[in-house]
């Protein structure tokens, strides 16, 4: 059967047997969620049927009408196991099951007769069953309250598809953990309006072609691993419709297609079942980054450093999957999800020095306290009760042992066989370790987009955690443009020059913990150049142009960027820098760098850098300044922010000699940049001035 793959809007509906919920959100009651490109809306919480139903009329009739295809995903059996319409409706098809159920099913917001119903349908078959579980307190005649006799109605329990998902419960059993038989009941006569309402612009997968504008779908809210911690928000059934929505919507139409692809059967499918790898993959990569997120206004004015700071920071959005890795594995990489401690740290009150343990406190004075025998040692605490007045041998680490509070050092202490020596006063609880007094279970121990370092490795061990979910390392890719470019090394005529600017922003990805991505050079030729970028957004998740980025003849990068319907030329108030070039190829985000190699590199320190750390994943990066005396006199005009090729002399910051962008050695000379601000300034030998050294942005 051929399917219509792409869909513009999924809407995921979890239902509900249950009655009214009343206004506050709660679980159990009937939840949507309408995704779109792969990002998911909030969660819209309706307290019955009656109303959800209404809600999906009027939401589906606002599609239909925008020309959206959409894709309705209930979290319902669409049919029951072979054989039972044809037993109850006279025919095979599914769908006359659900105009049967529809003229039956009585619901209103207190009560329903769902029990009541499946007796009466048991009733027309041999043996006991299908359904069983009555959920009410009066016994209801041919509904068995449990499993005990269950049989030869002569159906199977299961449907094809309900074996083949992980965890799926028959349509048949009406109550019990993880039943799903009343909210079947219940749910098909919603489903059997829908199709009157909607007529032939709606398509029942799998049973029909869903090349209509709605298709309605079965689907299994528990496909997938429980990764909801990423979904915001603390009702489950409410982050399930986040989940699947967005799942189901960030697929390619080709594994949309393959997830449509069912064998046919009376059974009917359910979406998702055989194509669990794919909606795994769809539900850990992040959406593509919206077509307008480097949309700027564009005006006659420069735009101020800090706005463009400001867009990079609000537009962007991580753009790469998450995976679980080994701890040992995780340094330099960055949390995908908050970590919370397992159990607390440390776990049990412990010694923090060798000595002798009692109950304090004691007050000033000399004492002698006999000594219990045994000892307590880190791993192999004491079993049993220190007496009153005693005191035990105790080494760093141990658990502090019953009938004790307090440890003193053993330099502190004469000791023989029998008794201990000490001076007091020495406070209740002195060198001892509380439970919990670093970290305590279930706090929140490291938030997500943390990049790791060896501390936190030893933080999350400490607190009992041994996989992370991290997000996959950045793959960034580096171009030089120009017909000019030569490979260092390689012979040269006057009219060439060097790539610089390759190695460099090579050298900066890799320093920024991101996968460096050689894409070597292009000439100034628009088809080659076009050529490049589309092999590089396959295997790139952002790239980094130099050259080519203004408004010129050769500005190659630009032209091309401009073809995509999101590009924008940012003409930022910045000194040095060209404009940049901003725009997405295929998805991919493309930071147009000017092709001098100090403005190059101050726009990828000031700009490039925060923004690939925000499509990593991780948190805007705080800037790393200081201020500093200023070793040399400039007068400064208003307008652009400037940055100097600086370094730190006895204590203050001197600069360059030359402010010629194209002096590339200065960049050398250089342990970091000074910071003029935007407005004028009158600097003087002393006067403070903002230093950020390179080593700030590794
Ligand atoms: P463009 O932005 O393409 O107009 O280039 C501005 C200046 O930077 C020109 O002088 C280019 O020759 C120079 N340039 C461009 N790319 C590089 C590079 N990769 N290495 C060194 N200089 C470059
Ligand atoms: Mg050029």
């Amino acid at each position: 059967m051929t399917h219509d793959p792409r869909f513009d809007t999924v809407i995921a509906v979890d239902c509900s047997s249950g009655n009214d919920r009343g206004p506050r959100p709660t679980a159990d009651a009937i939840w949507t969620c309408i995704a779109r490109a792969g990002q998911a809306q909030t969660p819209v919480y309706h307290r019955n049927r009656a109303l959800a139903e209404a809600y999906l009329i009027d939401t589906l009739a606002d599609e239909l009408a925008a020309g959206r295809r959409t894709l309705a995903a209930f979290d319902l059996c669409f049919a029951y196991p072979s054989g039972f319409a044809q037993a109850l409706t006279g025919h095979a098809d599914p769908l006359a099951l659900w105009d049967w159920f529809a003229a039956r099913v009585q619901d209103a917001p207190k009560s329903n007769n769902r029990f009541a119903l499946a007796g009466q349908i048991n009733a027309r078959f041999p043996g006991t069953g299908p359904f069983w579980f009555n959920g009410l307190k009066s016994d209801i005649p041919d509904l068995p309250r449990t499993k005990a006799d269950y049989g030869d109605h002569g159906l199977p329990e299961f449907r094809g598809a309900d074996m083949a998902a992980k965890g799926a419960q028959s349509p048949f059993k009406l109550g019990g953990v993880g039943a799903v038989g009343g909210q079947v009941i219940m749910g098909l006569p919603t489903l059997s309006r829908l199709r009157a309402r909607f007529g032939a612009d709606i398509a029942v997968w799998p049973f029909q072609p869903a090349d209509r504008a709605i298709t309605l779908a079965e689907t299994y809210f528990s496909l997938l691993p429980a990764a909801l911690a990423a979904e915001a928000h603390d009702i489950k059934d409410a982050a399930q419709t986040a989940l699947y929505a967005r799942s189901f919507s960030a697929l390619p139409p080709a594994q949309m297609a393959r997830c449509l692809d069912v064998p046919a059967s009376d059974e009917g499918w359910v979406l998702g079942v055989g194509s669990e790898d794919i909606l795994a993959a769809a539900q850990l990569t992040p959406p593509p980054l919206r077509n307008d997120c480097f949309a700027m206004p564009q005006g006659a004015h420069w735009t101020p450093v800090e706005t463009a700071l400001a867009h990079l920071r609000d537009r962007l959005s991580p753009v790469t999957a998450t995976q679980t890795i080994p701890l040992v594995k995780a340094a330099g990489r960055i949390l995908a999800a908050a970590v919370a401690a397992t159990r607390s740290h440390p776990p049990h009150a412990n010694a923090a020095v060798d000595g002798y343990a009692f109950a304090g406190p004691l007050p000033a004075g000399p004492h002698t306290l006999p000594l219990h025998p045994g000892r307590a040692a880190a791993g192999v605490p004491f079993d049993g009760t220190v007496p009153p007045g005693h005191a035990l041998r105790i080494l760093t680490g141990a658990n502090i042992p019953d009938g004790t509070d307090t440890v003193v050092l053993q330099e502190d202490v004469s000791a023989n066989a029998t008794h201990i020596a000490l001076h007091g006063p020495l406070k209740q609880r002195a060198n001892a370790r509380r439970a919990g007094e670093d970290m305590m279970a279930g706090d929140a121990v490291l938030p997500a987009g943390r990049r790791l370092t060896a501390a936190d490795l030893a933080t999350l061990a400490a607190c009992g955690t041994g996989q992370v979910s991290v997000r996959a390392t950045l793959r960034v890719g580096v171009l030089s443009t120009g017909d000019e470019l030569r490979d260092p090394g390689t012979p040269a005529t006057d009219g060439q020059i060097y790539d610089a600017n390759r190695a460099m922003l090579l050298a900066d990805v890799a320093g920024w913990g991101h996968t460096p991505v050689d894409l070597g050079r292009a000439p100034d030729d628009r088809d080659k150049l076009r050529t490049i970028l589309t092999g590089a957004a396959t295997r790139c998740d952002a790239i980094l142009t130099s050259g080519g980025a203004s408004a010129g003849d050769e500005d190659h990068v630009s032209a091309l960027l401009a073809t995509t319907g999101s590009f924008a030329l940012w003409r930022i108030a910045v000194k040095p820098g060209r404009p940049l070039a901003m725009g997405l190829w295929d998805d991919t985000p493309v930071f147009g760098l000017p092709g001098n190699p100090v403005a190059a590199q101050v726009c990828a320190l000031i700009f490039a850098h925060p923004a690939l750390a925000v499509l990593a994943g991780a948190d805007w990066p705080a800037r790393q300044s200081f201020t500093v005396p200023a070793a040399f006199a400039k007068s400064k005009k208003p307008g652009r922010r400037e940055y100097l090729r600086a370094r730190i002399t006895d204590g203050a910051a001197e600069v360059f000699p030359s402010e010629g962008s194209g002096r590339v050695s200065g960049l050398s000379w250089a342990t970091g940049l000074v910071e003029l601000p935007d407005d004028a300034a009158d600097i003087t030998p002393g006067t403070p001035v903002t230093y950020l050294p390179f080593t700030g942005f590794a």
